[in-house]
């Protein structure tokens, strides 16, 4: 018998035991996920789930793709890691791929493991071109849980620590629907933020290094910004010879349908200067990385490498992901289908008290929840709707945090079919009317 077999064997209770308090688990019964196949995940007892929330944004293209599969396995067949200060044929042709297709002139791209990392070393490299160690940063943003990326986190239920080494200055511009400009039209929004911006900016001694921004705000409740109010920000940033870091970790590879990067809705005025990316281009491989133009990549006066960042089997299972969601136009399926669920979601929401919004592009969604008959964020009937539509073989994710928590994130992976969406959005409409009949 094996242990994932045996009913004496608990493996929540263990986990508990040696895992730390504040390592985040979903449901009161945790799963423990064995397997997967295309959109589908089965647990250890059997159970087969529907996945709308694409492991946690990682499983870009689907489960178990064969062809990713293979790239894997033939490169651990010859190696698995030697090291970066060798020639690593993978890595050149997975940064040649990201470089053109990152939009960023002359571009230089640096692998790491992790997005925490990428955002990191992204900081690294602005602070050092800027002699800065001011950031600007969005309220209810999150970037990471490194010690930097943390500092730079704009909501404290998720950036545990105070002592950040950086000079963090918040502005807004990253919800659209709650705050002091809430209300207000995408214009007169963008005029507000770049106002806040500047005021910010007056209020400051010395060079800011620079602006880190999630396009699309993922562990803040998948919120937009009106399109374009990045370009906006970046003609005040120009004018201080500010650098804009795009935080691509959810947004990029086609997740929001209409565009390959969450910075292109904003193109008003050309790329980012530096672009961070992870989660999806691996399909569950952990690949992170950063893209920049030379003059900034190669700022840093030393010697440096990731161990394992870059690492052939890693890289491997980066360009065969890549290449499937090119020749597939996994981007036009994520309009199309995306738009059909948006729209789905949106029916069955109409007259549920509990859905204050629903939101989003491409195959990234939110549902904004709250206690049904007022306007109060609730985090409990998320959790219904999440138990709910577990006992109905759907997974789905929410916010982070306290308020956006009460935020159901929808990131399927990006083969997800017509009738998928059509199934997950039954189950959904149940788990909604539970929660609105439960609180209301
Ligand atoms: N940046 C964003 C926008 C994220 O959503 C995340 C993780 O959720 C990170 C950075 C950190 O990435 P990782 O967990 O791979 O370190």
């Amino acid at each position: 018998m094996t242990a994932q077999n045996d009913p004496h064997d608990d493996l929540h209770a263990r986990h508990r035991a040696v895992l730390p308090d504040w390592l985040a688990l979903y449901y009161d019964r945790p799963l423990e996920i064995t397997h997967g196949e295309g959109r589908h995940v089965w647990d250890a007892e059997g159970n087969r789930y529907l996945d709308f929330f694409g492991g946690i944004l990682t499983t870009m293209t689907a489960h178990a793709l064969p062809e990713v599969a293979k790239a894997v396995s033939e490169q651990a067949g010859r190696i698995l890691h030697t090291s970066t200060l060798y020639l690593d044929r993978p890595m050149v042709e997975l940064a040649e791929r990201v470089a053109s297709l990152s939009g960023i002139p002359d571009a230089r791209v640096f692998f790491t493991t992790s997005g925490t990392e990428a955002n990191d070393t992204a900081l690294l490299l602005a602070t050092a071109y800027r002699q800065s160690n001011q950031v600007l940063a969005m309220r209810n943003s999150y970037h990471g849980r490194s010690f930097s990326a943390v500092g730079i986190t704009g909501n404290r239920s998720w950036s545990p620590s105070s002592l950040s080494p950086l000079h963090t200055l918040y502005v807004h511009g990253g919800v659209r629907t709650r705050g002091p400009f809430a209300g207000l039209d995408d214009a007169g929004f963008t005029a507000a933020c770049v106002a806040d911006l500047e005021d910010v900016l007056g209020q400051t001694h010395g060079n800011v290094a620079a602006l880190i921004a999630e396009p699309v705000q993922g562990v803040g409740g998948f919120t937009s910004p009106p399109d374009g109010l990045y370009a906006a920000f970046r003609e005040t940033l120009q004018q201080h010879g500010i650098l804009w870091i795009s935080d691509e970790v959810q947004t990029g590879w086609g997740r929001t349908g209409d565009h390959f990067w969450g910075w292109q809705a904003h193109d008003a005025a050309g790329p980012p200067d530096v672009l961070t990316f992870a989660k999806g281009i691996g399909n569950g491989m952990s690949i992170g990385g950063v893209v920049a133009r030379a003059e900034v990549m190669n700022c840093l006066d030393a010697n440096s490498i990731s161990t394992f960042g870059g690492s052939p089997v890693t890289m491997a299972a980066g360009n065969a992901n890549l290449a499937y969601l090119l020749e597939h136009d996994l981007q036009g399926n994520a309009r199309r289908v995306g738009g059909l669920l948006l729209e789905r979601l949106r029916a069955v929401s109409a007259g549920l008290g509990v859905v204050r919004e629903v939101r989003g592009r491409g195959l990234m969604i939110g549902v904004e929840l709250v206690l049904p008959g007022t306007d109060a964020p609730s985090p409990e009937a998320a959790s219904i709707v999440l138990e709910t539509a577990r006992e109905g073989g759907l997974l789905i994710g929410k916010g982070g945090g306290h308020a956006t928590a009460s935020v159901l994130r929808i990131a399927p992976p990006l083969t997800l079919t017509v009738a998928e969406a059509e199934e997950g959005a039954a189950v959904l409409e149940r788990a909604l009317r539970a929660a609105e009949t439960e609180l209301g």
